[in-house]
This record gives C-alpha cells, structure tokens and sequence, in this order.
C-alpha cells in the first residue's frame, strides 16, 4: 500500500526547506529497520542550521532530498525481519530514537565507543528523519518510552540526552559554581540539571528576556542578561569570583572566548553550540590557567535513558520546554517562530495534535 507522507524536506542547497507530499516506499522494511508513524517531532537547533544552509551542513548537499528532524517519538508501525527480540520493540510500543547511527566497521565502532565513529550518519541529516508521518529507521536507535508518556514530552528526550551528556562531560558536583551560556533548549536543561544536582547555577542569554523569564520558572533563579552588563560583571556579581565550569550552548564564537575569561583556574568549559565561525583563544592564560575545553556533541545510552527516565518522573517541569505546538503543515511558520528568542521548544505534529479536532 502506498500511503500519503507530507514531509518537510531539503530538497536544495540554500535557504529554506520544502513541505512536499512523499509517498510512503512499498518496498518491504529492510531487515534491521523499524517504521514509525511520527507522532511528535521538536524543531532542532540542527534543523535551523540545516534550514538556513549554515556553514558546516555542505555535507549534506550529495544526500538531497532529504526529509530532517531528528526529535521524534511516535508509534512503531513496522518491523524488519531481523528484528529481534534484544531492543525488546514490538509493533504498537511507542519509541523515541537516538539519531547517531555508528558506522559499525571504523575502530572506533569495533571498540566499543559509537561516540568516536567518524563515519556516523544522523537521521534527519543524512537520511530521512521524523519531519513527516511515516520514518524508517533502524531498530538499534529506538528506545521504547514508557506506555502513556505524552509524545510531545518523549520527544524532548533526545535534546534533554544531548543536555545531560553536556553536564556529565562538565563533572561538575554539588556545591560547584556552573555558568551555561546561551538559554535555548540545551542551556537551559543543562542549567535545569545542574541546578538538580546542587551546582550553584547562572544562566546567560543575550537579549533573551522571554527565555530567561521561562528559565526563571522552571526554577532556574540566577539568570542575566548581557544587554544589561557584561559576563565578567554578572558572574562576580552572582559568585563573587571565577567559576568552576562554563556550559557553552549558544553556537556563538565568542561566548566560547568569554566563558574561559571567567572560569578559574583548572576549570572545564564545555561547549555544546555548534559554531560557524572561529574564536580566538588567549592561549597563554588557558595554559598558564590549566584550563580544559572539552566538545560535547551526540549523547551516551545512559543519557539517553536517563532523559527517559527524568521526563517520565518530571515530565510536567520539563514539559514547560515546550514553548509551540504545531502541525506539520505550519512547520515553515515553526522555523520563523525558532529562528527568533522567543520560542523555547517548537513541537510539529506530522498527523494531528492531541486534543484538537
Ligand atoms: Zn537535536
Ligand atoms: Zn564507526
């Protein structure tokens, strides 16, 4: 049977992206494969960056068409004939999906550490992800949620994964003083755990009144604006001195320069953006100040289930994410509405959204 599937795709190497009707291949399910009917699938700031045709997403361009999105839950329709019993999937369990998929050959891979693949391919970059009703993706990169999570919720695990593996590679603890730049999705969850887990948190936007005041209600209190002061200035003001780790999510180059003015000596600075551009670091104070940069990108199976577990157990804190729910049909109005300060998490709806008729 083919079956209509409205799609947001890139279809070219510029600006923009197309909603074009697809048709759901009847080709049988390859034998590692699952389909899911996308249920709720959260815009990314990846999926802006591939929209507007940033630098950094040229690799994309020999893969056009491509369908993006990458934030997705929904309902398993479908299962490859390999599919066996090991991701314990059956048809009707609902699923989000870890979209790195390893290559599976490089040293990295035969190691053990998927982290390290230099051949990973994204769903929703590479190939088709969840801007759409139906998606294939392999079984490995599901994980089943618990029955009755809400699907717009489900859908902030992957961000919410991506968050905490950014706070796990800042090993900050209790008590520690953590400056997150940049008060987006990922700032602000990973400004949400550490404040969980006792760190003694400050949370920087750039003329983001609306974000922080949202911030501000999840119960993030020290939040600043660098309209009103620089981050040298709010963090003596807030700390009384440097702090002991800088989360880096704002894809900005700079803010990577400043957060390392204000970190002590021997601290982390992890960044989470992803930068188009370049920075210039004062290499002699990092040296001299024993300072590390580390890069978080992707996300580990124990953050990935942990962000399962945090929504399942915290789902209406972290609910408040969601900023915008949409059909898939308005996913163009989405990217407007994400592209500004003052969307948090914009949700589309490939098939209808919950509640409404
Ligand atoms: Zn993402
Ligand atoms: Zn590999």
């Amino acid at each position: 049977m083919i079956m209509s599937n409205l799609a947001l795709r890139k279809t070219e190497p510029a600006f923009g992206a197309d909603l074009v009707e697809t048709s759901v291949s009847d080709r049988s399910l390859a034998s590692d494969e699952v389909e899911i009917e996308v249920l709720a699938a959260g815009i990314c700031g990846s999926d802006l960056h591939a929209f507007a045709w940033d630098k950094g997403y040229e690799f994309m361009r020999p893969l056009l068409p491509v369908t993006i999105g990458h934030e997705f839950c929904g309902t398993v329709r479908g299962l490859g004939d390999a599919v066996t019993d090991d991701r314990s999937l059956a048809v009707g369990d609902q699923v989000v999906c870890w979209p790195t998929v390893p290559c599976g050959a490089c040293w990295a891979c035969q190691e053990g550490e998927p982290l390290g693949c230099e051949a990973r391919r994204i769903i929703g970059l590479h190939r088709d992800g969840g801007f759409c009703a139906r998606v294939r993706v392999p079984a490995a990169n599901c994980l089943a949620v618990p029955p009755g999570m809400p699907p717009d919720v489900a859908a902030l695990a992957e961000p919410l994964a991506i968050a905490i593996h950014a706070a796990d590679l800042a090993e900050f603890k209790a008590g520690s003083r953590v400056v997150v730049l940049g008060p987006g999705p990922i700032g602000l969850a990973a400004a949400w755990i550490a404040a969980q887990e006792g760190a003694r948190v400050l949370l920087v936007g750039l003329d983001d009144s609306q974000r922080l005041k949202l911030a501000r209600g999840m119960g993030i209190e020290d939040v600043a604006d660098l309209s009103e002061g620089s981050l040298a200035d709010h963090v003596q003001e807030a700390f009384g001195g440097k702090v002991d780790r800088v989360i880096e999510a704002t894809g900005a180059p700079a803010s990577v320069e400043d957060g390392l003015l204000v970190l002590r000596p021997r601290g982390v600075l992890v960044a989470a953006g992803i930068h188009s551009g370049q920075c210039s670091i004062d290499l002699a104070d990092f040296v001299r100040g024993k300072k590390q940069i580390r890069g978080a990108h992707d996300t580990t199976e124990r953050a990935f289930r942990r962000a399962i577990d945090l929504l399942d157990r915290q789902g209406d804190a972290l609910g408040r994410l969601i900023s915008h729910r949409l059909p898939l049909r308005d996913a163009l109005r989405g990217f407007e509405l994400a592209r500004g300060k003052t969307a948090m998490k914009i949700i589309l709806y490939p098939n209808e959204i919950p509640g409404e008729t």
